[in-house]
């Protein structure tokens, strides 16, 4: 499968596929990052509820899974913001690059353990799509966190889906 292109943020194209895609298949359920879905799991204990996105995944029929990887990883919420430190999350999943908090904390592990719990939850619900908060160094699609500033390249968890055959969709947030 083809992972899902990068598009500019303000609203997929690739969903209107995706809803007419799913007309017939109701009970299809979607990965969907938690803070998306209202749950104030951000960094900062905040979310970034998207309504738009709620109304168009009930019009098209899809279950929404709501999943955080950071939290599920065991980092607690708020948290201190981390990113990855030099290059990619294709790095940090081969075991050569670390994410890190600002203040200098390792926190790879937790990464990559929250990552390898929305791949786990995928197979457990039968989930082939996920929609995503772009940007986060865990969920970001199309851009995330690296050195401390904003980059073009997937999140940990997005980078592991793409790579497990997901089809990968990121989303702002906040609409
Ligand atoms: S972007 Fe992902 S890791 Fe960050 S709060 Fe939302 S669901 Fe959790």
């Amino acid at each position: 499968m083809q992972p899902a292109p990068c598009r500019p943020a303000e609203l997929p194209a690739t969903f209107d596929a995706v809803t007419d895609a799913d007309a017939s298949k109701p009970n299809e359920r979607v990965l969907v990052s938690a803070c998306l879905l209202g749950e104030p799991c951000r960094y900062d204990a905040r979310t970034s509820k998207d309504g738009v996105l709620l109304r168009e995944l009930a019009e098209s029929g899809l279950a929404a899974v709501p999943f955080c990887p950071e939290e599920h990883g065991g980092l607690g919420t708020p948290r201190p913001p981390a990113w990855i430190e030099r290059t990619n999350a294709a790095n940090v999943l081969d075991g050569v690059e670390r994410v890190v908090t600002a203040a200098g904390a390792d926190v790879t592990a937790q990464f990559v353990r929250g990552a390898e719990g929305a791949l786990a939850a995928c197979k457990a619900h039968g989930i082939r799509r996920a929609f995503l908060k772009e940007r986060s160094p865990s969920c970001g699609v199309c851009q995330t966190h690296a050195a401390g500033r904003l980059v073009d390249g997937p999140g940990v968890t997005a980078e592991l889906l793409k790579r497990s055959g997901i089809e990968v969709t990121g989303i702002e947030g906040r609409r």
